[in-house]
């Protein structure tokens, strides 16, 4: 933990840990957090000396949570809090090789959107792109993006292209990098602050699974005023608490068109006087993002949706 400019080595107070857990209906403990503290966190701590013993984690005004990876049966609803407090999330995609993948973005804006804090893309290896692939992807982000209002930095970590803007979004804020592995995530760290001397390429997906793995999250200072927590690339960022009925919220251009569906009960996917669809037709809406909306709302197991509404509410 850090107090001002010191790092104070702690350990948590026993009852941080119990906080893990809830209790269920039939009485029995069940898992509910996958960590007591997460990085981010403010905390209250008894400091001695260089040593320190955490007391209480206040509440988070910002968090990314995802699915603990592979949640135990039991325990399906693990949350694991990778980062908290953060101002931003920056998802960082490439824009070839490997080559943008818009659903691995709306996925992360939905987390984002759904723990309170703001999306900013940043896209690497810009210096892949000819001049007309660029004003193509220009017009892509416009009409997806532009319109709802999240930003974006089209960047190159090798050619230093884009740099200045990308600082400028990232000054005097708490970010976040959420990225697949190969998309430049570690370069663009480099690239941002040489000495960071982050390993390239290996890309391991060994750590990425399994029951057993903790997300490793790394706090780097930047040469500007700011702070970059750094994720390790995640294939696996399931949805986390994000109830299926109500993805179609957390797609903030949805939410003017909420409600006024024939159906109370709309999933918006194919039913008829479908508010959000006709949106789409007739452009407000773009159809990238309903796709994406749609495939999301699908990931959700169907055991899932059984055990959702066999739960008590
Ligand atoms: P990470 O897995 O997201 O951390 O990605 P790395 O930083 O390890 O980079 C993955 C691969 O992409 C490496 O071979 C890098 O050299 C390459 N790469 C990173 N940034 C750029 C870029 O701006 N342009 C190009 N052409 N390649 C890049
Ligand atoms: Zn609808």
């Amino acid at each position: 933990m850090r107090i001002g400019d010191r790092t104070v080595l702690c350990t948590l107070r026993g009852r941080l840990k119990d906080s893990l857990y809830r209790e269920a209906d039939d009485g029995t403990r069940v898992r509910q957090y996958a960590d007591p503290v997460s990085v981010g966190d403010r905390v209250s701590i008894t400091a001695l000396g260089n040593e320190g013993v955490v007391e209480e984690v206040y509440p988070r005004a910002t968090k990314l949570s995802r699915l603990m990876a592979k949640a135990h049966e039991d325990a399906p609803d693990v949350e694991q809090v990778i980062v908290a407090n953060v101002d931003q999330v920056v998802i960082v995609a490439s824009v070839k090789q490997p080559r943008i993948n818009l659903r691995f973005i709306d996925r992360i804006a939905l987390l984002t959107e759904f723990g309170g804090a703001k999306p900013l893309l940043c896209l690497n290896k810009r210096d892949l792109l000819k001049d007309k692939d660029e004003a193509e992807l220009d017009d892509l982000l416009t009409r997806v993006y532009g319109r709802i209002g999240v930003e974006w930095a089209l960047v190159s970590a090798v050619e230093r292209l884009g740099l200045d803007g990308l600082t400028k979004h990232l000054e005097g804020k708490f970010s976040v990098f959420v990225g697949s592995s190969g998309t430049g995530k570690s370069s663009l760290l480099n690239a941002l602050n040489p000495d960071l001397n982050l390993r390239i390429g290996n890309v391991s997906h060994a750590t990425s699974k399994g029951r057993h793995t903790t997300t490793h999250v790394e706090l780097h200072p930047m040469p500007f005023d700011g702070t970059v927590a750094d994720t390790p690339g995640m294939k696996e960022i399931g949805l986390w608490g994000v109830p299926t009925e109500s993805i179609d919220y957390y797609f903030v251009e949805f939410r003017p068109y909420l409600g006024k569906c024939r159906f109370a009960d709309c999933w918006h996917f194919a039913e008829p006087g479908c508010a959000i669809r006709a949106a789409v037709k007739s452009g407000d809406i773009s159809p990238e993002r309903h796709e994406n909306y749609k495939t999301l709302c699908r990931e959700v197991p169907q055991e899932e949706h059984e055990r959702r509404a066999r739960r008590p509410r």
